[in-house]
């Protein structure tokens, strides 16, 4: 079997991201592969955990990966604070000889961004609702090159690595199977500081909110899932990500003073791109004769949260705008721009992680002492059929029906965009229908 097919039967997707299956990304051919080490968002510590913890894994993956693709140049990119995982990933390529470069960032935002990297690296401009595959290159997650590793060893994706931090007892690295509530990790962290909090998964800049009780109950670690960030329910990021679109648009009109701020930070715009949130800003305030056309615009958004978060003086969100307009409008954004040219100032516009830290309100949240690892045994997952960018798999098992860990329980969507998933504990299916497969260790399950 090759190596794309045994990364298919694993169910590898991308893990640092919406979930992209994989054996569809690797299976191509380009002239680099790029690994994405930078783990840019504020405070998560997951990718860093895995480059220090297997990086003889990791650096194995690579190589597997850039032989497959048949690249001509890989290139691991990494902060270069990073210096203890640098020098655990530099010793294993020195001793198996890899030709394996590193490209050393500084601490930034969007550092890990696809687009800004490849830049950075190759000077090439990922075009206008383009790929990296169009400039000839792929990248690919830490996480993501670990799990195809396995697979190569036949071991489908059944666990992640998930930092649980910020207003908890015991920071910590759990490691957790796939369908883990989160609730269980946050326990296992010694449980929130706080009665009544909120929850980011994933990054404080792009990740999901949860804020109802209810919604963090409901929740549980899926493949692309690394972090759990218990905040305070009023804490800066929380309170921006709760506006309604009404407000917004009552804000817009009333607070927006037209700086271009927004616009002059927009890692997209400072790419070439012709995406520019004041204008957007403006066509949603005041009705504009080409307003259809500004707001398709808004697809060339990759709501990395800077021009929300960081950029605009007055507390506005365009990021929040262009993810409305990007569900709204059915229309594809065309592009007809066959030439980029980077901003000049892009390199002095680069958001350092300790003004973005400070401007998020989390600066105290930074460099928390981590507790040792801890490996989480659940007697009950839940496990989405849809973890993925694509169809949703397929049931493969029934209620009452016995799976040990590694079993099959929904498979890729024949002819389709999409991945397998498999039982992430041993046990008895407890519910089972098109969108989960609850499992739970318990013998006796009561149907
Ligand atoms: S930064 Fe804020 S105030 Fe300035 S143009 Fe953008 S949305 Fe308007
Ligand atoms: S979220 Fe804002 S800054 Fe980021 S790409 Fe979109 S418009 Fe640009």
């Amino acid at each position: 079997m090759s190596l794309i097919e045994k990364i298919a039967k694993a169910g590898v997707v991308g893990a640092g991201g919406a979930g992209f299956p994989t054996h569809v990304k690797y299976d191509t051919k380009a002239e680099y592969l790029i690994i994405n080490g930078a783990e840019c968002e504020p405070l998560l510590r997951s990718d860093k955990f895995m480059m220090s913890n297997f990086p003889e894994e990791i650096v194995e993956g690579v190589k597997m990966v850039a032989d497959s693709i048949g690249v001509e140049h890989t290139v691991f990119a990494i902060k270069k604070k990073y210096e203890n995982e640098y020098a655990c990933l530099k010793r294993v390529i020195d001793d198996k000889g890899y030709d394996i470069e590193f490209f050393l960032m500084e601490s930034f935002y969007p550092a890990g961004d696809e687009h800004t990297m490849v830049l950075d690296i190759t000077g090439r401009v990922v075009p206008e609702m383009g790929i990296p595959l169009e400039v000839g290159c792929v990248v690919t997650n830490v996480g993501t090159i670990y799990n195809s590793y396995l697979a190569n060893q036949d071991k489908a994706v059944m666990d992640k690595y998930v930092s649980v931090l910020a207003e908890v007892n015991e920071p910590r690295i759990v490691k957790v199977p796939i369908g883990t509530p989160v609730e269980e990790c946050i326990k296992a962290a010694g449980g929130s500081t706080l009665d009544e909090f909120a929850v980011i998964i994933g990054g404080p800049m792009m990740g999901e909110n949860l804020v109802e009780k209810n919604d963090i109950d409901n929740a549980v670690i899926t493949k692309t899932d690394g972090s759990v960030i218990v905040l305070p329910k009023d804490q800066f990021v929380i309170e921006r990500n709760q506006q309604s679109m009404e407000h917004i648009k009552n804000k817009a009109k009333a607070a927006c003073i037209q700086c271009t701020l927004c616009t002059e930070y927009c890692p997209r715009y400072l790419n070439g791109h012709a995406l520019e949130p004041h204008r957007i800003m403006r066509a949603l305030a005041y009705e504009e004769v080409n307003s259809a056309e500004i707001f398709k615009s808004a697809q060339l958004c990759c709501l990395c949260g800077i021009c929300e978060l960081y950029a605009c003086p007055m507390g506005l969100s365009p990021r929040l705008v262009n993810e409305y307009y990007i569900e709204k409008v059915d229309e594809k954004y065309e592009s007809n721009k066959t030439e980029y040219e980077p901003h000049p100032m892009r390199g002095y516009r680069k958001i350092p992680t300790d003004r973005q830290m400070a401007r998020l309100d989390l600066t105290k949240y930074n460099h928390q002492e981590l507790y040792e690892l801890l490996e989480l045994e659940v007697n009950e997952v839940i496990i989405p059929l849809s973890q993925h960018i694509g169809a949703p798999a397929e049931l493969a098992v029934s209620e009452g029906q016995k799976v040990e860990r590694g079993d099959l329980i929904g498979r890729a969507k024949e002819n389709a965009l999409s991945v397998n998933i498999h039982a992430s504990i041993s046990g008895t299916v407890k519910k089972a229908d098109y969108t989960k497969v609850i499992i739970s260790r318990s013998a006796e399950v009561v149907l």
